[in-house]
């Protein structure tokens, strides 16, 4: 699944045929260890374009760690993630007839990472700046995009979030909640062909789950591909077309989301009878 260097042609055919059959996110015996302990086992995953996949597992199963290899937080040790058909962190050279992987160098992983938007558990929002200044601080300080046109661009993703009218709130003048949609605009603002959220409603006091959720849902009825690691077991079973449950490292059962209300691994029944 390796594109050749090519020229405009070929970058026109690559995403063309992304479009249709290359699937978004796909990972192939996806291994990591951190010193000696082995966190992910031999994980394989493929996600379709425009579908949301949603990972359950219990805490230290290795769904953050796999979310982060994905976006290149973290090196893996052993298989490979294609993003797109594309394959990351690393490129096939021919040296001396012989093909050899090299690690991409910074500028390499910093356009291949343009393609993917996050979303953390905490909000990480720049608390000295305004909601606005958040969402426009990637577009403007990293893309070089003219202010005036981020701004406007900036205010389009916050209205998409229920936020235009918090636009020049700062961080603690507005709710977890609010937050959390300020953090969802910013991940936005770049465009990203893919997003990954990381337990985005799990700080958050109760009353406050729902007008995330709801976000994360008018997203995925637009075609957002999203992989999403949550507790929200009600938000699994109607928004995922896919569902992957990890326990130590590997996957345990994964299916449509129907397997929720018929699990068949005992690992998978113990976990969601104690989530439910
Ligand atoms: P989950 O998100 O499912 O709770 P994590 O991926 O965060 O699981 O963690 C899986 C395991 O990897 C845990 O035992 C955790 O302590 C360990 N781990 C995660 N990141 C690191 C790191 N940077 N260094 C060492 N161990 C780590
Ligand atoms: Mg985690």
């Amino acid at each position: 699944g390796v594109q050749p260097d090519g020229g405009a042609g070929t970058a026109t055919q690559a995403s063309a045929k992304a479009a249709s059959d290359v699937p978004a996110v796909k990972a192939t015996g996806v291994h990591k260890a951190f010193g000696g302990l082995h966190v992910l086992k031999g994980i394989d995953m493929t996600v379709e374009p425009g579908t949301v996949t949603v990972i359950l597992g219990p805490s230290g199963s290795g769904k953050s760690t796999f979310l982060r290899l994905i976006n290149q937080l973290e090196t893996i040790t052993a298989g490979s993630i294609e993003i797109n058909g594309e394959l990351i962190g690393f490129k096939h050279v021919n040296k001396g007839g012989r093909d050899v992987l090299q690690t991409l160098n910074d500028r390499e992983i910093g356009r291949q990472r343009a393609e993917l938007g996050m979303v953390f558990q905490r909000f990480n929002l720049f608390p000295h700046r305004t909601a606005l200044q958040n969402v426009m601080e990637a577009p403007v300080h990293v893309a070089k995009t003219p202010k005036a046109k981020a701004r406007a661009e900036a205010m389009a993703q916050l209205e998409r979030v229920g936020m235009a009218d918090r636009a020049n709130y700062y961080p603690m003048q507005l709710s977890g909640g609010q937050q959390q949609r300020v953090a969802i605009a910013r991940a936005l603002a770049m465009h990203p062909k893919i997003m990954l959220f990381d337990e985005p409603t799990s700080a958050l006091d109760p009353e406050l789950v729902g007008e995330v959720l709801g976000v994360m849902r008018t997203l995925a009825d637009a075609g957002m591909t999203m992989i999403v690691v949550t507790h929200e077991i009600g938000f699994a079973r109607e928004v995922a077309d896919q569902v992957v449950f990890m326990d130590g490292g590997v996957v345990v059962e994964r299916g449509s989301s129907s397997i929720i209300d018929h699990p068949a691994e005992p690992r998978f029944q113990d976990f969601l009878s104690n989530v439910l």
